[in-house]
């Protein structure tokens, strides 16, 4: 299957095959690439933590299959970790965000505790 997203409209409405298709094309995989460049391959979310994390995915702020016109405008665009992509999308059915940071933090503040130890 091909799409065309220039030929989208807000009210085009995207079947998962088409979505699939979308992340597939070329033409995202490009925009992925500038994306992840912009943000320098970090985590953007995980930023506002002063936390760097490194990026794997792209995601939409204004999902995709809400807003097809928005699917290659980098103003809505931005890269993000896996465990925050997860976050984003709470449809999905994965954790809750807060919970995860602290967690996160926890561990940190546990392993500078204890520079000494060497076990
Ligand atoms: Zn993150
Ligand atoms: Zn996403």
């Amino acid at each position: 299957m091909k799409v065309n997203p220039f030929l989208w409209t807000s009210t085009t409405s995207l079947t998962k095959a088409m979505r699939d298709a979308f992340y597939k094309s070329f033409i995202w995989q490009k925009k992925r690439e500038t994306i992840l460049e912009r943000d320098e391959y970090l985590c953007q979310v995980c930023m506002e933590y002063d936390d760097p994390i490194p990026a794997d995915t792209v995601h939409h702020i204004v999902h995709l299959r809400d807003d097809p016109t928005l699917a290659l405008v980098d103003t809505n665009l931005i890269s993000v970790c896996f465990d925050c992509h997860n976050d984003l999308h709470p449809e999905k059915g994965f954790g809750q965000k807060k919970e995860k940071k602290i967690s996160r933090k926890i561990k940190t503040f546990e392993v500078n505790e204890n520079p000494e130890q060497t076990w």
